[in-house]
């Protein structure tokens, strides 16, 4: 439940609050606004609400059930449009994420290229992938070590914040201090203790919908890292698993996107790559999930997707990546919203 304290509230009325939520055998998230503390109560609500009768304590404006199974990742405790900032580019509200970058990172010259190709253009973040989750073990898994000393070089170079995947937890330490934002794969959306340890990081995360999780599912998995402390999550659809195998790779959820976007305050990145598996099918998706309010795009792109070692057939052309930026853009124009990182105001670097 959500304690909503009084403008005003005291920090001993806060802590009376707090020391009874933990009292209860719950635990307490507070969430200091610029008038308003709100303090969310963790638990089952129902047994919570009777045991801490907390309404009429000192400070306290009103007491509100959030009776869905996810809490902090509720659009009832974060409200709708709240905002966060990563590697300087602020997420959510009228800000729109663009990710761009090659699948994996295959070597120096090809990140880099790539690396100043979208910094060039204006995107938000840079993506590549150092710990490849690859259905075979017969293909490229990643340079993994190597290839995060070349983010970080890219980095450095560009001043694009970068997103990158980790599969395991062994993998968080080496990526901490190179990645602005880990992003947990499909496969991995209920690798429930991966989850908990990245809910106790302070990066931002990128968490893709499993190929077969429901809506309700993934925002559990979300619920898990903020549970630990990190709420800095983007949600990211990347297409689910349906009947069809032939037309493209998977069935990109449009409606999923305003779905949770109603019931969750987080953002919504979509990923038109990995759904459609073919370059051509991403622009039009990429155009359909920005009206249907996506916060956000993250697409793979590479210097030459002929030689690419992952994805190759999805990827599109560092060389032409301009005009298909131009051509979304028209729709977050209308949108109303700006790629972030590319206002006046926040250009890193
Ligand atoms: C990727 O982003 O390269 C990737 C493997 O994505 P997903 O987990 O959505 O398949
Ligand atoms: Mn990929």
């Amino acid at each position: 439940m959500m304690i909503v304290m009084q403008e005003g509230a005291t920090p001993e009325q806060i802590a009376a609050v707090v020391a009874r939520i933990e009292r209860a055998g719950a635990k307490a998230h507070v969430s200091s606004g610029e008038f308003v503390t709100v303090i969310g109560a963790i638990g089952d609500d129902r047994e919570l609400i009777a045991a801490l009768d907390i309404e009429g304590e000192g400070g306290v404006e009103k007491v509100v059930p959030i009776l869905k199974p996810y809490k902090l990742v509720s659009k009832d405790f974060r409200g709708a449009g709240a905002t966060f900032e990563i590697g300087g580019r602020r997420i959510g509200g009228d800000n729109f994420c663009l990710i761009a970058g090659p699948c994996t990172v295959e070597s120096r010259k090809q990140t880099l290229d790539t690396a100043d190709v979208v910094n060039g253009i204006g995107v938000t973040m840079l993506r590549g992938g150092a710990y490849k989750p690859r259905s075979s073990p017969y293909t490229f898994q990643g340079l993994g070590k190597e290839a995060l000393e070349i983010l970080a070089e890219a980095r450095e170079r560009t001043g694009l914040p970068i997103v990158t995947e980790v599969m395991d937890v062994r993998q968080i330490e080496d990526v901490v201090g190179v990645a602005d934002v880990i992003q947990i794969g499909a496969r991995n959306m209920q690798n429930f203790d991966l989850l908990k340890e990245i809910g106790h990081t302070d990066l931002g995360v990128l968490l893709k919908r499993g190929m077969s999780a429901t809506m309700e599912e993934w925002l559990l998995s979300a619920e898990y890292i903020a549970h630990g402390g990190n709420e800095r999550i983007m949600l990211c659809e990347r297409g689910i698993r349906t009947f069809e195998t032939q037309a493209y790779r998977s069935t990109l959820d449009l409606g999923v996107i305003p779905a949770v976007k109603q019931v969750s305050g987080l953002p919504v990145i979509v990923d038109p790559s990995h759904a459609a598996g073919k370059r051509d099918l991403i622009l039009p998706m990429a155009r359909a999930a920005v009206a249907a309010g996506a916060d956000g795009l993250i697409v793979e792109v590479h210097p030459s997707p002929e030689t690419a070692l992952c994805d190759g057939p999805q990827a599109l052309y560092a060389d032409t990546f301009a005009a298909w930026v131009a051509d979304v853009k028209r729709v977050i124009d209308v949108m109303g919203k700006v790629i972030a990182g590319t206002e006046p105001a926040t250009v890193a670097g």
